[in-house]
């Protein structure tokens, strides 16, 4: 008989011939500007705590706060016994910080987009999706059966034309765009895109996973930085990065978040995020209403490490984020580039395909308020090293 589990070897094998097999590393201490990776202490430029919120102190405190009170686990789903009064707590103040009607938590971004997507859209309707868009769009869009209909990248005149062509054919429509294009960390034109959809009576959501806590005032988000308030039928996002905690919600009309009570399928079926994860999110909040000191340093630390790289010589692509990619070609070179990065005592992650498009192949950068000015100058005179050394720069 032939083994039939041939074909996972068969696989394996080929990714690793490509240069395409991840190396999953073990983190051995809190998400901060320095982490011990695989036993080793490095900096860290690879996590997407953007604020350095993933180890605060204040965070820490609620987290801890809301286990004595609350225990560690709500052992049932939102819907049936699995809603806290946190919970509640904890939309309320996101849509107020939002400046939304309304708010849903729920249990992850991945999960945001899969909760939200199939009680928008169905098999009679059409989906208009950026060709960049993250996976867990892709997901919730395969997951709705609606058609899915993909315009070039943060292309509003694509946009128009392809809804132009096939709106008429379908029930409802529905555009999606990620906010932040977190491969290339390039920021969608959102305010042309809504107007092409309203001009066509198309719904509007858009993924803020990469915008939270960055873009907009004080971190508002990218409808803030668009100034589109109210205007995005769903704002989606993710307090797994800026935040620093776990979580998705789900921003926008009172009649669509309270239809999504009726009908998500990971709000009805998975059990509702802990009180400490809920607890820690609210903390967040906090921080960021009290003060615009994290957002502003983020983008100080931003502006410095991307002038800086620039100088060296290394191409940053198109990005306006913090999310920096240093573009080097082809997979097995990012790879080998990140190795070497390590050795010299530098976490930053090499991203090849699918995550990103064959011949794309780069280091992604992710700068953060935590990072001191010593640690991101530790930092370049890595690259440099690394960069010359490798014929990069
Ligand atoms: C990270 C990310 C998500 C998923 O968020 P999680 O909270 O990590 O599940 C969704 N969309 C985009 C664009 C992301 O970058």
């Amino acid at each position: 008989m032939a083994d039939k589990l041939a074909f996972i070897a068969e696989d394996t094998e080929s990714l690793a011939q490509q240069g395409l097999k991840i190396n999953i590393r073990t983190i051995g201490s809190a998400c901060g500007p320095w982490m011990v990776v695989d036993g080793k202490r490095v900096l860290n430029f690879c996590t997407n705590n953007y604020l350095g919120l993933a180890d605060h102190p204040r965070m820490k405190e609620a987290a801890k706060a809301a286990i004595d009170k609350w225990g560690v686990g709500p052992a049932a789903v939102r819907s049936i016994a699995g809603t806290l009064e946190l919970h509640l707590q904890l939309e309320k103040r996101l849509a107020a910080f939002k400046g939304v009607e309304d708010a849903l938590y729920v249990q992850s971004g991945f999960c945001a987009n899969q909760a939200v997507i199939p009680p928008l859209v169905g098999k009679e309707d059409v989906i208009f999706s950026d060709r960049l868009n993250h996976a867990s769009i892709i997901d919730g869009c395969r997951l709705s059966g609606a058609k899915i209909l993909v315009y070039e990248h943060c292309d509003p005149a694509d946009a128009e034309r392809v809804i132009r062509e096939n709106r008429p054919n379908f029930r409802r429509g529905l555009l999606i765009t990620d906010g932040v294009f977190s491969m290339d960390g390039d920021v969608a034109p959102l305010d042309k895109l809504y107007r092409v959809a309203e001009r066509y009576g198309v719904l509007t959501m858009v993924d803020d996973a990469h915008g939270e806590g960055v873009l907009g005032r004080g971190g508002r988000g990218i409808v803030d930085h668009f100034g589109l308030h109210g205007k995005f039928d769903v704002e989606m996002g993710t307090l797994s990065k800026a935040f620093g905690v776990v979580g998705g919600v789900l921003a926008g009309k009172k009649i669509i978040i309270d239809y999504l009570r009726q009908k998500a399928r990971p709000f009805l079926f998975s059990s509702a995020v802990t009180a400490a994860d809920t607890a820690a999110c609210l903390a967040a909040v906090d921080l960021l209403e009290e003060s615009t000191e994290l957002v502003d340093r983020l983008w100080e630390n931003t502006r410095y490490f991307k002038a800086e790289m620039k100088g060296l010589g290394f191409d940053t692509g198109p990005s306006v984020t913090p999310i920096t990619p240093v573009m080097l070609g082809e997979a097995p070179v990012a790879m080998q580039f990140s190795h070497r990065l390590f050795q010299e005592g530098l976490f930053a992650m090499a991203l090849g395909f699918p995550t990103v498009p064959k011949g794309k192949a780069r280091i992604r950068v992710m700068v953060s308020a935590s990072h001191s000015r010593a640690d991101l100058d530790k930092g370049l005179e890595i690259f440099k090293k690394v960069g010359k050394e490798t014929g990069v720069i």
